[in-house]
C-alpha cells in the first residue's frame, strides 16, 4: 500500500467544502495543484499545503496556474487548478484551447463561484463557461459532494480526454458537512513522460480543426453518459409538480416543497443530460427550475420544448435561500428567526494600523481620481477616505489610468493616478506597466507594496515569498523591474510617514512623465511584531476639531458629550498616521509610568 493509500482508509470526516475537495484531489492522486487566492477557494490549496502530501503552488495569476496545470496533464500526472469565478476570465485564453487538445492526466478545474458577491466585484454565472469552452461540468450540492465529484472528476477527464470543471458556489465551499471518504487511488503504476504527439497538443489550425471534431463528438458521448450516470437523481413523489434543480439549491428545495413533489437534482451539468431532463418533465404536469443566477438550467428545459416556471419566481440575482423559495412557490416557510436586513450593519473598514491608510490620506488631499484595483486597499472608496474613484477587475488599475491619460488635457491629466497592490501588480497589473512606458503614459502609479496577498488571508507570492509549501524562495524586487521595463522615475515611500509622501507625490503627479511610488510597509495583521505601543490624545491640548478622524481608523473615537476624540488602546497600533493630521499636536506617545 502507498503512502497515500494509508492516509486516507474509509473514514467519515465533519469538513468544510474546500476541505473535502482538498482530501479529494490527496485520494485521487493528484501531483500538483495550482491557483491563485480568491475567496471562496482559497482554502483549497491551503488545505493542500497542510496536508502536505502533493505538490501545490499560488501561481502570480489564474491563467499561469492553469498553464501549470495544463503542462503536467500533459505528462501523464493528475492535476488540480483552483480559481475564483472571475480569476476563471483571466484562465479562458488556456482553457478554451485546452478543451481541444484534452488532457493526459485528469485535468479538475474547481471554480469558485460567489453568489449575492460576498467577495467579488460580480456575480457571473460560470456555468457558461463550461457551455462556451466546451469542456465537461459537475455541480457539487454540499461538501459531501465536493469530495465525491471531485474524485469522479478525474476519472471522467480521463475517460473524455477533457478538462472538467468542478463548479461549487460559496455555500459549497464554506459550508460543512459530513464526508464520507473513499479509499485513495493507487497510482503507483502511473508513470509520467513527455511522450510527442504534435497533433493532439500543438494547436495550428490544420490539427485544431481536427481537435475540434473529436471534442464535438467526445460532447455528444459525454451527454448521452450524463443521461445515465449517478451524479445525477431522481427522487419520484408524485407525478404533479417536479423541480429541477442543482448545487446548493437542491438543499433548499428539499426543505420547502411538498412531500408530494418530485426533485430532479443536476449533479453533471455539462453536457446536460437531455433525455433525462425530458423524460423527467413528461412525468410531471408542471415544472419549476430553481437555480441561482442565470436561467442556465430553465434556457435548456424550455429549448427542449417544455413549459416551466423559474426566473419569474425567484429572480437572477444574487443567493437564494429556502424563504425565497418558498416565497416565490407561494408555499408556507417558517422563516429565518433573524431577517438579515434587521442585522446590525458592520460596514468593512481598513484595521487600525493599515498601511494603505496612509497612501490614501494623501492621495485625498492632492485632489485626484484614483484608478484603484482589487484588494483591502478598495477599501479606501469608503468614507471618510473616500479616495478610490474606479475599479473594475484584477490589474485594471494602470491600464484605466493610462486611458485616461490618453485623452485628457495636460492639466487634467495631472489629477489621475494608479493605486494598485503588490500581489495585484504582479497578477496582471506589469503588462499594463509595460504599456504605459511604450505608450509614453504621463501618469502617476502608487504600488502599495504590504508583502503579502492580503485580502484573501495573507498568501504569499513572488514579491514576498515563502512559496505555497513553505520554501524559500527569491522574491521579485519591485523597484529593479519597474526600472528594468523602463520606468525612469522610480520611487520607495514609507506608507507611515505621510509627510515625505505628500511632497512626493505632488511632485510626481505634476511631473510630465510616468512615475511608480512603491509605498511600502507590511500588513499589520501578517506582520504583527511590527506593532507599536498605542498612542493617546492629551485630553487637555485637543480642540475636537476632528481632523484626525479624516484618516478612518476604527481606534479614534469621537465623544460627543465633552466633543474630544480618545484612542482605544486596545486597536491602535501606533503608526503614526493621524499624528501629522492634528494641527495643535494632540496625539502623543504616552509616557512610561
Ligand atoms: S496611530 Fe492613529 S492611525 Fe495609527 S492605529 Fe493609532 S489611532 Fe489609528
Ligand atoms: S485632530 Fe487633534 S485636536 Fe482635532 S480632534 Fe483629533 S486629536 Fe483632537
Amino acid at each position: 500500500m502507498t503512502e497515500q493509500n494509508q492516509a486516507s482508509t474509509p473514514s467519515t470526516r465533519l469538513l468544510s467544502g474546500n476541505e473535502a475537495i482538498a482530501l479529494a484531489a490527496r485520494d485521487a492522486g493528484v501531483s500538483l495543484a495550482a491557483g491563485y487566492p480568491g475567496t471562496p477557494s482559497t482554502e483549497i490549496l491551503e488545505n493542500i499545503a497542510k496536508e502536505g502530501s502533493l505538490y501545490c503552488e499560488w501561481a502570480p495569476n489564474e491563467k499561469v496556474a492553469l498553464e501549470v496545470c495544463i503542462g503536467a496533464s500533459f505528462t501523464g500526472a493528475r492535476t488540480l487548478c483552483t480559481t475564483k469565478h472571475v480569476g476563471l476570465n483571466v484562465a479562458a485564453d488556456p482553457l478554451f484551447t485546452a478543451a481541444y487538445t484534452g488532457v493526459r492526466g485528469g485535468l479538475v478545474i474547481i471554480c469558485a463561484d460567489d453568489p449575492g458577491m460576498h467577495s467579488s466585484q460580480n456575480e457571473q454565472d460560470n456555468r457558461h463557461y463550461a457551455r462556451a469552452a466546451k469542456i465537461l461540468m459537475l455541480e457539487p450540492a454540499d461538501a459531501n459532494e465536493a469530495y465525491h465529484f471531485t474524485r469522479a472528476a478525474f476519472e471522467l477527464s480521463e475517460r473524455f480526454d477533457i478538462p472538467v470543471l468542478v463548479r461549487t458556489t460559496t455555500r459549497i465551499n464554506h459550508g460543512k458537512g459530513v464526508v464520507q471518504l473513499q479509499p485513495a487511488e493507487n497510482i503507483s503504476h502511473r508513470t509520467f513522460d513527455t511522450q510527442r504527439d504534435p497533433q493532439k497538443l500543438v494547436m495550428i489550425p490544420a490539427f485544431a480543426r481536427m481537435r475540434h471534431e473529436i471534442l464535438e463528438a467526445s460532447l455528444e458521448r459525454m451527454a448521452t453518459y450524463a443521461s445515465d450516470c449517478d451524479l445525477n437523481t431522481t427522487t419520484r413523489n408524485g407525478s404533479k409538480v417536479g423541480v429541477i434543480t442543482s448545487g446548493v439549491s437542491y438543499a433548499y428545495v428539499r426543505e420547502v416543497v411538498p412531500a408530494d413533489w418530485s426533485i430532479l437534482k443536476l449533479g453533471f451539468t455539462h453536457p446536460l443530460p437531455e433525455t433525462l431532463i425530458s423524460d423527467f418533465c413528461c412525468s410531471v404536469d408542471e415544472v419549476v427550475v430553481v437555480e441561482e443566477l442565470d436561467p442556465y438550467l430553465e434556457d435548456t428545459v424550455r429549448r427542449l420544448g417544455f413549459a416551466c416556471k423559474g426566473k419569474e419566481l425567484f429572480g437572477r440575482t444574487g443567493e437564494l435561500n429556502p424563504d425565497i423559495i418558498a416565497k416565490g412557490l407561494g408555499l408556507d416557510h417558517r422563516a429565518s428567526d433573524v431577517p438579515a436586513k434587521q442585522l446590525p450593519p458592520r460596514p468593512p473598514v481598513l484595521c487600525p494600523g493599515c498601511p494603505h491608510r496612509g497612501p490614501f490620506t494623501v492621495l485625498k488631499k492632492l485632489d485626484v481620481f484614483v484608478s484603484g484595483d482589487i484588494g483591502c486597499y478598495t477599501l479606501g472608496v469608503n468614507k471618510p477616505l473616500d479616495s478610490i474613484h474606479a475599479c473594475v477587475c484584477m490589474g485594471a488599475s494602470i491600464g484605466m489610468a493610462h486611458g485616461m491619460d490618453r485623452v485628457l488635457s495636460p492639466e487634467q491629466r495631472r489629477k489621475v493616478v494608479a493605486v494598485i497592490g503588490d500581489s495585484t501588480f504582479l497578477h496582471t497589473g506589469i503588462n499594463a506597466l509595460v504599456n504605459m512606458v511604450y505608450n509614453r503614459s504621463t501618469s502617476t502609479v502608487f504600488i502599495l507594496d504590504n508583502s503579502i496577498t492580503a485580502m484573501t488571508g495573507q498568501q504569499g507570492n513572488p514579491g514576498f515569498g515563502p512559496t505555497l509549501m513553505g520554501e524559500p524562495t527569491a522574491n521579485v524586487n519591485m523597484e529593479e523591474l519597474c526600472r528594468a521595463m523602463g520606468v525612469k522615475h522610480v520611487y520607495k515611500a514609507d506608507a507611515f510617514d505621510t509627510v515625505s509622501l505628500e511632497t512626493l507625490a505632488r511632485r510626481e503627479v505634476n511631473r510630465d512623465e510616468l512615475s511608480v511610488i512603491i509605498v511600502e510597509r507590511e500588513c499589520i495583521l501578517a506582520f504583527k511584531d511590527i506593532v507599536k505601543p498605542a498612542l493617546e490624545v492629551n485630553q487637555s491640548t485637543c480642540i475636537g476639531c476632528r481632523a484626525c478622524l479624516k484618516v478612518g481608523c476604527p481606534a479614534l473615537i469621537w465623544h460627543e458629550q465633552n466633543r474630544k476624540v480618545s484612542i482605544d488602546p486596545t486597536l491602535c497600533t501606533g503608526c503614526n498616521i493621524c499624528v501629522p493630521e492634528c494641527p495643535v499636536d494632540a496625539i502623543i506617545t504616552p509616557k512610561k509610568s
